[in-house]
């Protein structure tokens, strides 16, 4: 992708902006159409996140939308990503538009695979991801309210808020003696020595701690017989290599790699490594935190906004038919019907459960019988609750004879049935009243017919979530359908 029409050639402090304000320092992400880096801003002093699109003229165009998304949105919110700045840039591959972001951290879905105490069931701790329910739904609500689809909601596009200021302290670490040797440009999330292989050292159990105050927040790492630095990492950063069960070979070895799941099929090039930066607070004091709030009924406060409005549009203007990413994509989307913001909160559905299970939700798959629509809407009809009204939905898709005519597999699942949900939440191993308040909020999500899909305002009175809406003014009445404009139609 790094060709004419694609991504942008990058080199170390490159300069970007008007005034050649903005300096590359280095890759942060990158998705389907940009790549995403952190700049630091000469003006400001501070550090932010560049996206740089794609250089062919559809990819501007939807950066242009983008652009003009943000324009509704208060230019400072606490709950979807702060658009600072825009701009054109040249470069061997083509004119590529420039947007300038404030800095956020690690995306939920490396956020979730490195956390290093998964539940039994293989995801999150159920009080973080009570508050990060909590907090989608209050950021969907403050876009469903501006009128505003977001259309690719996955765990890639939800941020951590990051402390500013604690960043700034870091960076200026890298600028000192000791880390003369070491560098960031690896996928480990820390400093390792520039030539040392990573087999030559070990994570101490106890870290040799620098002596001089002001390095108090970093862990060292020596090497084992010569007792020199040979890797650092900000104790409070959020790492891969704060696990306690670390031995050697968990560096050497790729076999992790099995298991991360690719959400994109484009490959990562070789400019630059896809570090995005590690710099909150160490999962391990989160869950120490978690185990400390659940006990006493306080709220986790680690934060998250939405990201990347690249996709988003107005609910009167629809800008695609198929949108969503395969996994998070809903029921009306596949059967090409009408959609509108509910479709928001179907991916919300999704999301919620892969973080409990780490496992995704739906995830279809072509096979000689049933290609991918086919086989997702088989996985939809054989969890979701389907009514009469459900069926006759989905005889008015203009693709249902195409789905399911002469498709035995698929017409079989055209029954009314309840919902699954609560028995494979128990089957997981989730408590009797975990399952049943989380599937009674899942099912309200995840309904087939998107007018009966209930809104985020709503979806806040949900009894799961009890103890962290208590302090919210009145709300909606759990039950009540949406009359949200646009909310399952185009409304022009
Ligand atoms: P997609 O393929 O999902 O459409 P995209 O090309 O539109 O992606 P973004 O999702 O905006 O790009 O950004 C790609 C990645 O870059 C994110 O998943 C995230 O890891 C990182 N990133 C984006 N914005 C920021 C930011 N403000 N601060 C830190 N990292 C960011
Ligand atoms: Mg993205
Ligand atoms: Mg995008």
């Amino acid at each position: 992708d790094y060709k004419y029409g694609g991504y942008h050639s990058t080199h170390k402090n490159e300069k970007f902006g008007k005034f050649n304000q903005y300096i590359l320092i280095k890759k942060l992400g990158w998705g389907q159409y940009s790549t995403v880096w952190l700049v630091l801003n000469k003006f400001s002093n501070e550090y932010q996140a560049l996206k740089i699109i794609k250089s062919e003229k559809i990819y501007s165009f939807s950066a242009l939308d983008e652009i003009n998304t943000f324009k509704k949105l208060d230019s400072q919110n606490d709950h979807i990503v702060n658009l600072i700045d825009s701009f054109w840039h040249n470069g061997p591959n083509g004119k590529h538009c420039c947007l300038i972001f404030e800095l956020l951290g690690e995306n939920l879905l490396n956020f979730l695979q490195k956390y290093p105490k998964k539940t039994e069931f293989n995801g999150l701790p159920l009080l973080l991801i009570k508050s990060i329910t909590f907090q989608l739904l209050n950021s969907l609500n403050y876009l469903h309210k501006r009128e505003l689809i977001h259309t690719d909601l996955k765990l890639e596009n939800i941020l951590l808020k990051i402390d500013q200021n604690q960043f700034n302290n870091d960076l200026d670490y890298e600028n000192d003696e000791i880390f003369k040797n070491l560098n960031h440009d690896n996928d480990f999330g820390f400093y390792i020595h520039k030539s040392k292989p990573l087999s030559s050292f070990k994570s101490d159990k106890n870290p040799t701690r620098s002596s001089i105050s002001s390095f108090g927040s970093i862990n060292y790492y020596t090497h084992e017989s010569e007792g020199q630095i040979v890797a650092a990492e900000r104790q409070q950063s959020f790492s891969v290599s704060t696990s306690e069960t670390e031995t050697d070979s968990d560096y050497d070895s790729d076999d992790d790699d099995d298991d991360l799941k690719d959400h994109d099929d484009s490959d990562e090039d070789d400019l630059g490594n896809n570090s995005s930066i590690h710099y909150n607070n160490d999962t391990k004091e989160y869950n120490n935190e978690i185990e400390m709030n659940q006990s006493n009924g306080l709220i986790p406060n680690i934060s998250f906004k939405i990201a990347d409005l690249g996709n988003a549009c107005p609910v009167n203007q629809h800008y695609s038919n198929e949108i969503q990413t395969r996994q998070y994509r809903s029921p009306e989307v596949i059967l090409g019907n009408s959609y509108g913001a509910s479709t928001d909160i179907w991916s919300l559905g999704c999301i919620i459960y892969e973080l409990i299970t780490g496992d995704y939700l739906f995830n279809p798959s072509n096979s000689l019988q049933l290609n991918k629509d086919q086989d997702h809407l088989l996985k939809i009809l054989d969890l979701i609750e389907i009514n009469k009204d459900d069926l006759n939905y989905l005889k008015t898709s203009q693709k249902f004879n195409q789905l399911f005519d002469n498709n035995s597999i698929l017409n079989s699942k055209l029954i009314v049935k309840e919902s699954q949900m609560n028995q494979i939440l128990l089957e997981r191993g989730l408590s009797s009243i975990d399952s049943l308040q989380i599937s009674n909020l899942l099912n309200a999500m995840l309904k087939i017919n998107p007018k009966d899909r209930m809104d985020s305002f709503n979806l806040l009175d949900a009894e799961w979530l009890a103890n962290f809406n208590q302090n919210v003014e009145a709300k909606g009445v759990w039950g009540n359908k949406s009359q949200m404009k646009g909310w399952f139609e185009e409304c022009k």
